[in-house]
Formats: C-alpha cells, sequence, structure tokens
C-alpha cells in the first residue's frame, strides 16, 4: 500500500513504525473473512481493512473524528486478522498506534472517559477484592445475568509448600485472577508440584499493565511493566529462577511483548529482553512432562466429553496452538471438535464492559458452537474468556489446569 504521510506522521517515531506496517498491507482483504466485528457488524470500517485505511488517513493528515475512534474502538485486538493476514501485517501494534494518535486528537464524551477511568483504577484498586467477596456473599439475591457473573466461592484446597524443588518458576500474582478465581493459581502450584517444579510469587510484581493499555493509559501501563521487572529480574539473574509461568493467555501475552512496548527505553529494554526469553504460557512448561503427569491422574476423573477455547491470546497473538490441546490429549482427555475455533468469544479485557452487545453476540455465538460438542466441561486458558463464557451457561467452564488438578491422584 503506498502512503504519503503528513509531515508530523513523517517526523515522529510512532508515524514511521506506523508506515513500514501500513506499507505491507495490499488490500486483498483476506483478513475480512475471519474478523469477528466484520462478522457481526457487516461493515468494512469495522474489518481490518476498514481500520487500516482509518488509520492511513489519519497519518496522511485527516482529521479523527468519534466515529474514528468508535471504528477502533469496536476492534476486540483479538489479532485473528493477523494470523489470517498473508502479507504479514502487524495490525496489533497498529492498531494500539492509531488508537493513541486519535486519542489524542478526539476527545471522548464525560460518561466514557469516567466509565475508562473506573475500570482503570477500580480492577486494580486494592478495594476491588474485599468489593468482589462482598458480592459473591450476596450472590443468592442479585438476578440470575449478575449470579453468573459474580462466580461462585470455590474452595482453593490445600496448596503444598513447593520451596524444597529443585527447580524454581515464578507465578504472576496478577490483578483480578487470586480474586475472581484463586482455583487457577491453586491448581497451576499443584500440578508443577506434581511434576517437581516449585512455585514463587514475588511482592512488588502486579498486574501486568494489560489493562490500563488497552483503557488508553499507555503510560501508566509502561510504569505497571517497569516495577514488574524491577521485581522479577533480580531472581531471574540470581538463575534461581528459571521461568515465568503464565496461566492467563491474556497477562503471557502482554508480558511476552515487554520489550515491544519498552523499545523506546533504552534503559528498559534489554531488561524487558531478558524477562520475554523467560515467559512461558503453562502449557509450555508443563508439555515435556506429560508422560510424567499423566502416570499422576486417574483418568476415571477426567471429564467424559470437554471442549478446549484456544483464547485469542494464546493462538493468535502468541501463535501457540495447538500446544495446549496437544497436551490435553496426551494427558488422556479426548476433546470434543467445534467449529469456529479460531473466533474470539467476545471476552477481550473491558470489551464485555464497554461494548456489551457486540461482546454477548460473540459470547453466544462462540457457546452455541461449543454445545454442538455436547460437552460436560468447557475448558480455556485465560480467566477473561472463562468468566465470559460461564456467563452464558450453566455447563462447568473451567481453566485446563483446573481440570487436570482435579484428576490427580494424591
Ligand atoms: S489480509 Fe493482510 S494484506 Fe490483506 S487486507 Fe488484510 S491486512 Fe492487508
Ligand atoms: S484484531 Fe480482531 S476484531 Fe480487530 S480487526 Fe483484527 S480480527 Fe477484527
Amino acid at each position: 500500500m503506498q502512503t504519503n504521510l503528513a509531515q508530523w506522521a513523517r517526523e515522529s517515531d510512532l508515524g514511521q513504525e506506523a508506515d513500514a506496517i501500513l506499507r505491507r498491507c495490499v488490500h486483498c482483504g483476506f483478513c475480512q473473512a475471519t474478523c469477528p466485528t466484520y462478522q457481526v457488524l457487516g461493515d468494512e470500517l469495522d474489518s481490518p481493512r476498514g481500520r487500516i485505511y482509518l488509520i492511513k488517513e489519519v497519518l496522511e493528515g485527516k482529521e479523527p473524528t468519534r466515529a474514528t475512534q468508535q471504528h477502533l474502538d469496536r476492534c476486540l485486538t483479538c489479532r485473528n486478522c493477523e494470523t489470517t493476514c498473508p502479507s504479514g501485517v502487524q495490525y496489533g501494534h497498529l492498531v494500539d498506534i492509531g488508537r493513541q494518535i486519535v486519542e489524542e486528537k478526539v476527545e471522548r464524551p464525560r460518561m466514557e472517559r469516567v466509565q475508562r477511568l473506573l475500570l482503570r483504577k477500580g480492577l486494580t484498586s486494592s478495594l476491588f477484592a474485599p468489593a468482589y467477596k462482598l458480592g459473591q456473599a450476596v450472590r443468592g439475591l442479585l438476578p440470575a445475568s449478575l449470579q453468573r457473573k459474580m462466580l461462585a466461592k470455590r474452595d482453593v484446597g490445600v496448596i503444598p509448600h513447593t520451596a524444597g524443588q529443585t527447580r524454581q518458576i515464578l507465578i504472576l500474582s496478577g490483578c483480578v485472577q487470586p480474586t475472581m478465581m484463586p482455583t487457577i493459581d491453586a491448581a497451576t502450584i499443584r500440578v508443577l508440584n506434581a511434576i517437581g517444579i516449585g512455585t514463587q510469587v514475588v511482592a512488588g510484581a502486579g498486574c501486568c499493565g494489560a489493562l490500563n493499555f488497552h483503557l488508553d493509559d499507555q503510560s501508566a501501563a509502561l510504569d505497571q511493566m517497569r516495577v514488574n521487572i524491577d521485581a522479577w529480574l533480580p531472581l531471574i539473574e540470581s538463575g534461581k529462577i528459571e521461568a515465568i509461568v503464565m496461566n492467563a493467555s491474556g497477562c503471557g501475552a502482554m508480558v511476552a511483548e515487554y520489550a515491544h512496548h519498552l523499545r523506546h527505553d533504552a534503559v528498559y529494554l534489554p531488561r524487558a529482553e531478558i524477562i520475554v526469553a523467560h515467559v512461558r504460557d503453562i502449557a509450555q512448561i508443563v508439555a515435556p512432562h506429560a508422560e510424567l503427569l499423566r502416570t499422576k491422574i486417574d483418568p476415571a476423573l477426567l471429564p467424559e466429553r470437554p471442549v478446549f477455547h484456544p483464547p485469542c491470546t494464546l493462538q493468535h497473538w502468541q501463535g501457540l496452538r495447538p500446544l495446549s490441546e496437544q497436551l490435553m490429549e496426551k494427558l488422556g482427555m479426548r476433546l470434543q471438535p467445534f467449529t469456529e475455533s479460531h473466533l474470539c468469544c467476545g471476552s477481550a479485557g473491558a470489551y464485555s464492559v464497554l461494548q456489551p452487545e457486540i461482546s454477548k453476540s460473540l459470547r453466544d455465538r462462540k457457546l452455541e458452537r461449543l454445545n454442538e460438542a455436547q460437552p460436560d466441561v468447557m475448558m480455556s486458558s485465560n480467566i477473561g474468556c472463562i468468566g465470559h463464557l460461564q456467563s452464558g451457561t450453566d455447563t462447568p467452564v473451567r481453566h485446563w489446569v483446573e481440570v487436570v488438578d482435579a484428576a490427580l491422584v494424591t
């Protein structure tokens, strides 16, 4: 694609980066076929090709409008288009740049600014845990739709002391997962312990930065990344820790791109590169030990008709498909096939709150496809997808590591 950038764009780092990405796009439109928002809305401007064109126009000097902003907002950042694109267009990085530039030029309505601020501050606040627990306590009094969103409190079970294991890895303490689904971290610790790997949580590290980054506060997100790097790096450099395990693929995808996000920070870029080299999805850690783990599993405790929904942040961002599926099969699960497994479930971070209609439509479509397999359990590997899918079904939705943990012979 030919471009004719405005002077301000030609002279800025972001403009030049965006230009290099834009030039790879040949406008073929293959990406339209796999874009969830285009499938739902049928508007070219809510497709990857349309959004690329909007960003190009802004870089060429056209003033963005509120409509431009809304078309970019409606993108789930699922990166399905990247998987499909034959020209290697890095749409995800381009839309980040486009959003940042449009955000500076177009002021959002007051209510929207307040909503985004509340989401950014609320979900990462120390008050989130007590507020969520209060909601769980009165869950039975809430309307059915809210009851499903406010997941029932589940017993985390006994968490083993794993400090004695020779191999040690770091586990992300995260922001919402320990409060909303503490069973995922507990299951991760037990499953890793079963294959001889101990886990540690580092004080000082926190949210990976994804929430702030995707809610228009990229500067706060970069600060969170630096804080995490400062907390993790000494342990990695000491040689006591061999990896950082991610059991939420949304966080994993974000941390795996720390070096990209900190590319203009001469001090933190080399540090971020070390962190990125040590980030592993939980499936990457467990897969080499599948045979050993299988000997510790009672097959009778595994579900009979499980399905696995691969999160976009696992399959399209990190390109890790079908590692998790292969691992589950090796552990003795018979995964049931279903159609449209490449398509987003509509969760996408805060998207389900900011774009509830599109999000619900995609969730219901995903559940329809999953239900075609008549599953007794639906599995995934990202807390956002798990909670979002569970809000629309009575079939249990779990992280796969919880399902494996429940089948461990103690
Ligand atoms: S598939 Fe790739 S090259 Fe084709 S229009 Fe989409 S982004 Fe551009
Ligand atoms: S990231 Fe997803 S929603 Fe956004 S344009 Fe690409 S395929 Fe469509």
